[in-house]
C-alpha cells in the first residue's frame, strides 16, 4: 500500500458539468435537484477522510440513484469527461497500484462503492487508480468500523515495518509466508485497517507467488556465485546489497525488500545451514 496525493480538482464544477452533459432530460433534471445534497456529501467525505462509519448515504429515489451512478459513465474512455479519468489514473506512482503495489493501474476504484454511495460516483477523492485484480477483489466491500481498506489519499503510512515474511517452514524447506504484524510506531487503528486490507485483497497469497519467482532467481544467483568459486559468504553479500537497494527504492513494506529482510535474518540465525541447503537445491 502506498499514499497518493489527490489532485486539486473543482469537484463541484465537475459534478455540474457532467450532469449537464447528460443526454436524457429527466436525468439532467433529477441531478440538478439532488446537487445540494451531493455537494454536502463531498464536504462530509473530505472531513471524515472517506471513513464509511461517518458517511451516511443520502436518501434518494431509485431513478435519481440510477442517474447518479450513470454519471460515472461520462468518465469512461471516449466519454464526455474521459480526461478526468486519465488525470486520476496518472496519479499512481510509477503506474503501480496503491492497494497492492504489484501491477499496473488500469482502472478506477470507488473507495466507497457507487452502488451504496451513488452521490460519490464522480467525486475525485473517492476515485482511486488501481489494478484490475484489486478492483475485482474489493468490489462492493467496505468493511465495518475499524476494519476498512487503506485509503491512499487520506491514510498516512508510517516509516515502520508492518509487513513481514518467513522463508522456511518447520522442516527447513523454502515456503514464503507473509503476515502483518504489530509495531510500536504504528497506530492501532491503522494497523487494524492494514490487516483488513491485506486479508480482503488476498495479498498474502499473491505476494507469496511473486516471492517464489524471486527465490528461483536467488537460487540461480547462488549457483552462479558458487561456480565462480565464491564461498557461501557470497550469498550474504548479495542478499545484503539487494535488501539495502530495494528498501531504498521500494520502502520497508513492499513484498520484495521484506522477502530479502527475512532471508537476511535467517542467514544470521541458527537456521542458516538449512536455508543454504534449501536454496542450493531449489
Ligand atoms: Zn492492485
Amino acid at each position: 500500500m502506498f499514499e497518493l496525493s489527490a489532485i486539486e480538482l473543482d469537484d463541484e464544477a465537475n459534478f455540474r458539468s457532467i450532469s449537464n452533459s447528460r443526454r436524457a432530460k429527466l436525468d439532467r433534471h433529477l441531478l440538478h435537484l439532488v446537487e445540494p445534497s451531493v455537494l454536502a456529501s463531498y464536504t462530509a467525505y473530505s472531513k471524515s477522510a472517506g471513513y464509511a462509519k461517518k458517511m451516511e448515504p443520502i436518501e434518494v429515489d431509485e431513478e435519481t440513484k440510477k442517474a447518479l451512478v450513470r454519471n460515472y459513465n461520462s468518465l469512461d474512455t471516449g466519454g464526455s469527461h474521459g480526461d478526468l479519468r486519465s488525470r486520476i489514473l496518472g496519479l499512481a506512482r510509477n503506474s503501480r497500484c496503491p492497494y497492492c503495489r504489484r501491477v499496473d493501474v488500469v482502472t478506477l476504484d470507488h473507495y466507497l462503492p457507487k452502488n451504496s454511495w451513488p452521490e460519490l460516483s464522480v467525486f475525485s477523492r473517492n476515485l482511486i487508480p488501481v489494478c484490475m485484480e484489486c478492483n475485482w477483489k474489493k468490489l462492493n466491500k467496505v468493511g465495518i468500523g475499524l476494519d476498512r481498506f487503506i485509503h491512499p489519499y487520506f491514510d498516512s503510512l508510517p516509516a515502520a515495518s508492518v509487513l513481514f515474511a518467513d522463508v522456511l517452514d518447520a522442516k527447513g524447506r523454502i515456503a514464503v509466508a507473509y503476515r502483518i504484524d504489530a509495531s510500536e510506531q504504528v497506530p492501532e487503528e491503522l494497523l487494524r485497517a492494514w490487516s483488513f486490507h491485506f486479508a480482503e485483497l488476498g495479498l498474502a497469497d499473491v505476494y507469496a507467488a511473486d516471492a517464489v519467482e524471486e527465490v528461483a532467481v536467488l537460487a540461480e544467483t547462488v549457483r552462479i556465485l558458487s561456480e565462480g568459486g565464491a564461498s557461501s559468504v557470497g550469498i550474504d553479500e548479495h542478499v545484503e546489497i539487494q535488501l539495502r537497494s530495494l528498501e531504498r527504492v521500494q520502502g520497508l513494506n513492499h513484498w520484495k525488500p521484506v522477502l530479502y529482510k527475512s532471508i537476511s535474518t535467517v542467514l544470521q540465525s541458527s537456521r542458516r545451514d538449512d536455508f543454504v541447503e534449501a536454496i542450493t537445491s531449489f
